[in-house]
């Protein structure tokens, strides 16, 4: 199936390379693309352009659909459990596959507790919450620890060793290093179709870090952005639970989109997917909320951050 433009049927490297240095580089430029445009930017006949538009658009299923095929799609949408039922509830069952989910919310708030707990989980079987599938881990910060997942799997009943080997585990350095290696993780998940989770915790520091201040926000923007485009796309194309976690201050933070936006303004702009607010409650308690999800209730829970992991 196609799921790069280098996957195009009948299109010559020649071709691809034209495309690309024209700046249409992805399906979905390419499916929105007007046949002269295309034809007059890469170069190429008309006729060669309408083709590859096409096919462009069949790969990405842009059609009109009834209603009861845009449900029967999401009904293969499967689950994860967290480890609470109260925070499952909140997710109508879990973090979803075919979906990024973004976690946001304070120092301590429990964000990475919550990526260790999820790829342990997605590791069990249907019946427990699971999806019996491996997890790939992008730590930008430094804070995994293999003494969680041991005591995560532990508390589950788990074979310890079993659960650790089905974790992919990479240290990004940098904004290039996290972006490179999510344009690799294409090929990682197409060879191994067990992987069911992406994580990264945090996809925004080395933004942050890297692109500091007003000046710097219209590119550290538009490269937040591509990259965020992409770790949506695995989760559509692989049926793959992506999980990504940003550290807001408690005040309202300006880091995405807009800087001028008012409190809450911490938005992912035009990037689709579920929000959840994470906040410290007492002692081990924390509280989560649902942001503007389109199909999820808004509503609040509190779970807990346990030795064993995530609980209610
Ligand atoms: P962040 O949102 O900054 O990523 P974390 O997910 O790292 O926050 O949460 C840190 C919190 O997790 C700690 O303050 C503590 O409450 C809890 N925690 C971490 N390790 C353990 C453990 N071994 N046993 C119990 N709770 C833990
Ligand atoms: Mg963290």
């Amino acid at each position: 199936s196609i799921k790069t433009i280098n996957d195009l049927p009948g299109i010559s490297q020649t071709v691809i390379n034209k495309l690309i240095e024209a700046g249409y580089s992805s399906l979905e430029t390419l499916a929105v693309a007007s046949p002269q445009d295309l034809s007059v930017a890469a170069g190429i006949p008309l006729s060669t352009a309408q083709k590859i538009i096409k096919e462009a658009r069949d790969a990405l299923d842009i059609r009109f659909k009834t209603a009861l095929e845009v449900k029967k799609e999401r009904m293969n949408v499967k689950k994860i459990s967290t480890g609470s039922q109260a925070l499952d509830g909140l997710l109508a069952g879990g973090i979803e596959t075919r979906t990024m989910t973004e976690f946001f919310g304070e120092f301590g708030s429990g964000k990475t507790q919550l990526c260790h707990q999820l790829s342990v989980n997605v590791q069990l079987p249907p019946e427990k919450g699971g999806l019996s599938g491996k997890a790939v881990y992008i730590d930008t910060e430094g804070t995994f620890r293999w003494e969680r997942i041991e005591n995560m799997a532990k508390a589950l009943g788990l074979d310890i060793d079993n659960v650790m080997n089905n974790i992919y585990y990479i240290r990004a350095i940098n904004t290039d290093h996290q972006i490179a290696i999510v344009d690799d993780l294409q090929e990682l998940v197409s060879k191994d179709p067990s992987i069911k989770l992406i994580v990264v915790d945090s996809v925004t520091s080395h933004f942050r870090a890297e692109y500091p201040g007003r000046e710097n926000l219209a590119v550290r923007q538009q490269k937040l952005n591509k990259h965020l485009h992409q770790l949506t796309r695995l989760a559509e194309v692989y049926d793959i639970a992506v999980i990504i976690t940003n550290q807001v201050m408690a005040r309202p933070d300006m880091f995405y989109g807009d800087p001028t936006v008012a409190v809450g303004g911490h938005t992912l702009y035009h990037v689709p997917g579920i929000r959840i607010q994470l906040k410290k409650s007492r002692g081990n308690r924390r509280i989560a909320r649902v942001v503007d999800a389109p199909h999820l209730p808004e509503g609040e829970v509190v779970f807990a951050l346990t030795e064993e992991g995530i609980r209610d």
